[in-house]
């Protein structure tokens, strides 16, 4: 049932909403389309927060968005949509324009088995497209809004903001479970996590970033359709832990994680991170330290890399395998290092291809670590003059922080990087 929420009873502060967003949608508007602010923007609003970025919901075909904005690009295959472009370099901002989609009837779901490579021919087709176990692959099917609104994943979700009237459309309760502040799935919640499983990861960030409660029936199979999350493609479990990690309770997430026993085996990562079998000195210790940091600094409002959180995440399990490497080949500690950020690269990260930024980020973040213990003048000068220093430095201080290595190393490199060459000079003459 459609319910149309007015400003009395949702209180959005419209100084919270970027003017673009409004921007996209009254140009829709006045094209005729129905359009409206959607999903995560509204939630944050409706919790009085500035949302970090706005999705917009409209009847419009992506070919007809994209013909009403001077810079709009189709993007997406399985989720085609369009993002409208403002601006240019660091300021550009973009907006999400999606087309409600329609409901997927069961009888129309055609199942593709094997893999989701399908031709350009299937792609354009309007069917809904399964994997063997029920996993949506394709959804490029356009329908009318009460359709789009339940396909979405939580009722806090799902709601839409008319800017211009000022209403919030509610068709599942959406304004009530922010109120009491539960995640409820929309439908049925084993139905739902059967057609995406990543759900099940979703439901573990927002109940971490919002403090919100997750609603009893939506919780009671989650542990059970955790083994599904394996057939997901690894890019799209990556991307949604990445979010994980960058809520600004990195901590309470993984900590939720292990509470619903569903750590093990749904990314290798966490495994090595959470896994009480794969504990050894330090190492929860260091992330520990590493994710408390990265909380602090999203509370500050500092951005995160998400290389620097992978790097140290993985860090114990490249020293581990690195002291391997040089026991059972006596290879020298350099090479041997390559050979072990290789081998973790293969075990936990496995096909992250299309970024290659983020995966040299961190073998530079841990190829330099050895080139700290040497302090030697024209070797520390070209050091700290390299782009990357400072994620190492930072690095090299959480070593230091965790007890790994003796701080004054890294109290030594920040002097030096502060130091003029006189003083840098003498900081080396200290050290012969
Ligand atoms: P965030 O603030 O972290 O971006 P969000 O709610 O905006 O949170 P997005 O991943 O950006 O999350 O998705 C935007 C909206 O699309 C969601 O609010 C939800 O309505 C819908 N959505 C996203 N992923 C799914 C999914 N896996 N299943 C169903 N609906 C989804
Ligand atoms: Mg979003």
């Amino acid at each position: 049932r459609r319910v149309e929420v007015p400003f009395e009873k949702h209180r959005i502060d419209p100084a919270l909403i970027d003017e673009r967003a409004t921007r996209v949608v009254s140009t829709l508007q006045e094209a005729g389309f129905e359009a409206y602010i959607v999903g995560g923007a509204v939630r944050d609003l409706l919790l009085g927060h500035r949302p970090k970025d706005f999705d917009v919901a409209t009847n419009a075909t992506p070919a007809q968005v994209k013909a009403l904005f001077r810079r709009a690009f189709i993007i997406g295959r399985r989720f085609q949509l369009v993002h409208v472009v403002f601006g240019r370099g660091r300021e550009h901002e973009v907006i999400e324009v999606s087309t409600f989609r329609a409901l997927m009837e069961p009888a129309e779901v055609a199942p593709v088995r094997g893999n989701e490579r399908t031709s350009k021919a299937e792609l354009v087709g309007k069917s809904h497209a399964v994997d063997a176990s029920g996993r949506v692959l394709r959804d490029n099917v356009w329908g009318p809004q009460d359709e789009d609104a339940a396909r979405r994943d939580f009722t806090i979700n799902a709601l839409y903001y008319d800017p211009a009237r000022q209403v919030v459309i509610d068709y599942h309760h959406g304004i009530e479970d922010a109120a009491k502040r539960v995640l409820r799935m929309i439908g049925d919640p084993s139905a739902r996590f059967r057609e995406d499983p990543v759900r099940i990861i979703r439901v573990v960030r927002f109940a971490a970033k919002l403090g919100f409660e997750i609603e009893p029936h939506t919780r009671a199979p989650m542990r059970k359709m955790a083994d599904l999350l394996a057939n997901v493609p690894a890019s799209r479990v990556f991307d949604e832990m990445i979010k994980l990690l960058q809520t600004g309770h990195a901590l309470a997430s993984l900590e939720e994680l292990r509470k619903q026993g569903l750590h093990r085996g749904l990314f290798p990562i966490l495994d090595a991170v959470l896994d009480a079998a794969h504990q050894h000195n330090g190492r929860e210790k260091f992330i520990q330290l590493a994710l408390n940091d990265t909380d602090r600094r999203v509370a500050e409002g500092k951005p995160v890399a998400p290389s620097f959180m992978l790097a140290c995440m993985l860090w114990h399990d490249v020293l581990h395998r690195w002291d391997e490497i040089r026991a059972a080949t006596g290879a020298p500690l350099m090479p041997a290092l390559q050979e072990a950020v290789d081998a973790v690269f293969d075990a936990r990260i496995g096909d992250i291809s299309g970024r290659g930024k983020l995966g040299l980020d961190m073998r530079e973040m841990w190829l330099m670590q050895p080139r700290f213990e040497r302090r030697q003048f024209a070797a520390a000068v070209t050091l700290v003059e390299q782009p990357r220093f400072r994620a190492g430095f930072d690095f090299l201080r959480l070593r230091g922080q965790a007890g790994e290595i003796d701080p004054e190393l890294s109290q030594w490199w920040e002097a030096f990087s502060l130091a003029d060459d006189d003083e840098r000079r003498e900081l080396v003459e200290q050290y012969r």
